[in-house]
């Protein structure tokens, strides 16, 4: 699927982790250290369209030109999951505000229900949606609604694996949404699970 929102990254490093992640017999433990690390060139690859302000510093020899971010950044992490790539983001983004957006998924529907939902003042402000899993796109796509509803603007979506099924779903409601991703799968079993995906990501990530 060629998508002009859609960037799947490519990075010996990202599939490694990917690789990890799959693996049934990746225990909590590390499942939870390898998304972290996987989260690190996701988040690097969604934000590489940040704004900057040029500046003349310093150096102990002479002056240089440079640039420092001209904005911070809201990140929304999509409950439970997103809070695995949480970490990360705040991590090289120490600045950022957090926002938490908590949608459960109706096992045998798969609509999103939402029962909580914390926003930071997201008027004109760059957003990165984190939702690891992104199978039907119905969480992604209300969540997106949510955050553009209290002003959010140039919002990218951060997921681990993306279904077919959902990036279409996404292209649909959100076309303006950029979704970076480690890897395209093939699609959705009959329960809405991505395959051959990683199971249930709040799960393998809480040991629940
Ligand atoms: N959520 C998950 O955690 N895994 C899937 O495969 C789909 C949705």
């Amino acid at each position: 699927m060629s998508l002009p929102h859609l960037t799947v990254i490519d990075h010996p490093l990202a599939r490694h982790l990917l690789t990890r992640l799959r693996d049934k017999t990746t225990p909590p433990e590390q499942f939870r250290a390898t998304a972290r690390r996987l989260a690190y060139p996701l988040v690097l690859e969604a934000t590489r369209d940040l704004p900057l302000r040029e500046v003349t510093v310093t150096t102990p020899l002479d002056i240089a030109e440079g640039a420092v971010l001209a904005e911070a950044l809201v990140v929304i992490p999509v409950l439970r999951a997103g809070l695995g790539l949480l970490e990360a983001v705040t991590d090289v983004f120490p600045e950022a505000t957090v926002g938490y957006a908590g949608l459960a998924r109706d096992e045998e529907t798969a609509l999103p229900h939402r029962y909580y939902l914390k926003l930071p003042p997201l008027h004109g402000r760059r957003a990165l949606v984190l939702e690891p899993m992104l199978a039907t796109g119905g969480s992604l796509s209300e969540t997106v609604t949510l955050v553009k509803e209290a002003g959010g603007s140039a919002i990218t979506a951060v997921c681990v694996v993306a279904a077919p099924e959902g990036v279409a779903r996404m292209t649909a409601d959100h076309p303006d949404v950029r979704i970076v991703c480690a890897a395209l799968d093939d699609g959705l079993t009959s329960n809405f699970y991505i395959t051959p995906g990683l199971g249930d990501m709040g799960d393998r990530l809480f040991g629940t």
